[in-house]
């Protein structure tokens, strides 16, 4: 695997200095954190950006005429514009901030299915298909929309590999089909579907295109304008940022025919007794006071992985997790799904006749942190013919010494549990 390392131009040891949390013992041995598709760490810039904010700038935003609240308003707003630089949004985009991607997902699936002002944007007997692979905040909020407006779910299922198909979708798309979610990468599979081709399958089919990016923001970071994507959602904490905050962002067209779910103050632009009238994008869709700080944070996270340079982590994680998969895979009983996947920072295995949680605790015991269960994703290891896995997972501080480590220790978990 030393090929893997000559392809690395990261600076790992510079890298890790930021985060000094990963420089512990854990059960008496150097801590290996792989549960990066859970939550990754958060360097110090991103720290001391939050404590800056938090000292300095504290006040509630868009209402004040004090300092303060005008410089906590520009905080905010400047880092709406860093993200929307980040991901790649045009002049003709919008970026709400939400809690993370539950709650962006939900907004659009509870503000495309309510009715408001106007009829809900979903009717009764359209279709809203969503891919297999997706985690539960990309399905769940689906299901109750379709129950809601009496539409049609439909599930574009993947192969035995998990593996979507852009032949499979063209089946699916009817003149009735009125959204196509997806995911950028699958949390428990680690597949990275062809997303960019079934998006624009499905925008030229006529349906509201939404990219669940909360697994690729931290690498591949998917670049909106050049997307057949109408709303995309990501999660801060999964992209060295803050917890508690995250965006959904748009095409405004698309924002704009979402019904707001929260009511109160900041989105409304008058009130009387019995109506109100209610403000612009995107404040519209931000009632109540937001997580300032975490915003800000949440932008000096996004700063950060500029400055590392994005190719260079993706090509980082992507090596991480090919010899990882080698890894594994060479192991007797291990099976390791998305065998074929070479764009992800996931690598997901099951063991014959052996539990994950298991393996998990055994691993904990060495310091490795990896993630066991279904992973929010019950329906598609259920299609796939499995229960829970064991999930690694990769982000730009780790290194193929504890890529080695996770073999040896799942190796030696696997001799003692058989
Ligand atoms: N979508 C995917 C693909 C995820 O992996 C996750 C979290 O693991 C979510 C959505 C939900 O993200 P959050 O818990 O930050 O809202």
């Amino acid at each position: 695997m030393a090929e893997l390392r000559l392809a690395n131009p990261l600076d790992l040891a510079a890298v890790r200095a930021q985060f000094p949390g990963l420089n512990q013992q854990v059960n008496g041995m150097p801590l290996a954190y792989l549960d990066n598709a859970a939550t990754t760490q958060m360097p110090l810039a991103v720290q001391e950006a939050m404590r800056h904010f938090e000292q300095h700038d504290r006040a509630n935003i868009h209402r004040g005429m004090h300092a303060l609240s005008q410089r906590a308003t520009d905080d905010f707003e400047r880092a709406r514009q860093a993200l929307e630089r980040f991901v790649g949004a045009g002049p003709g985009h919008e970026l709400v901030f939400t809690s993370g991607t539950t709650d962006a997902l939900n907004l659009v699936a509870g503000g495309l299915s309510s009715p408001g002002t106007v009829p809900a944007w979903i009717r009764p007997g359209d279709e809203i298909i969503v891919s297999g692979l997706e985690h539960h905040a990309n399905l769940v909020p689906w299901q109750q929309a379709a129950r809601r407006c009496g539409a049609v779910l439909r599930i574009l299922l993947p192969d035995g590999q998990g593996r979507l198909h852009a032949e499979d979708l063209a089946r699916l798309l009817t003149p009735r089909t009125r959204i196509f979610a997806v995911t950028a990468c699958a949390n428990a599979t680690g597949e990275r579907p062809p997303y960019e081709v079934l998006l624009a399958l499905a925008a030229d089919a006529g349906a509201l295109t939404v990219l669940d990016a909360a697994q690729a923001v931290g690498h591949e970071v998917p670049q909106l304008s050049a997307l057949a994507c109408d709303l995309m959602a990501f999660s801060g904490h999964k992209m060295l940022g803050p917890m508690g905050i995250g965006a959904l962002v748009g095409r405004r067209e698309a924002l704009d025919r979402l019904v707001p779910l929260r009511f109160g103050g900041d989105m409304v632009e008058w009130v009387g007794w019995d109506e109100a009238r209610f403000n612009d994008l995107p404040s519209r869709l931000e009632g109540g006071t937001p997580n300032v700080g975490a915003a800000v944070g949440l932008a000096a996270a996004a700063a950060f992985i500029g400055e590392v340079g994005r190719e260079a982590i993706d090509a980082h994680v992507r090596a991480l997790r090919a010899k990882a998969a080698a890894g594994l895979a060479a192991i007797e009983g291990v099976t390791v799904l998305a065998p074929n996947s070479s764009a992800s920072a996931i690598v997901s295995f099951a063991a014959a006749g052996v539990h994950p949680h298991d393996i998990g605790t055994l691993l904990d015991e060495q310091g490795i942190a990896v993630r066991t269960g279904h992973h929010c994703a019950q329906p598609l290891l259920d299609h796939l013919g499995l229960g829970s896995t064991t999930r690694a997972s990769f982000a730009l501080y780790n290194t193929f010494d504890e890529v080695e480590r996770l073999r040896i220790g799942v190796e030696r978990a696997l001799k003692l549990l058989r």
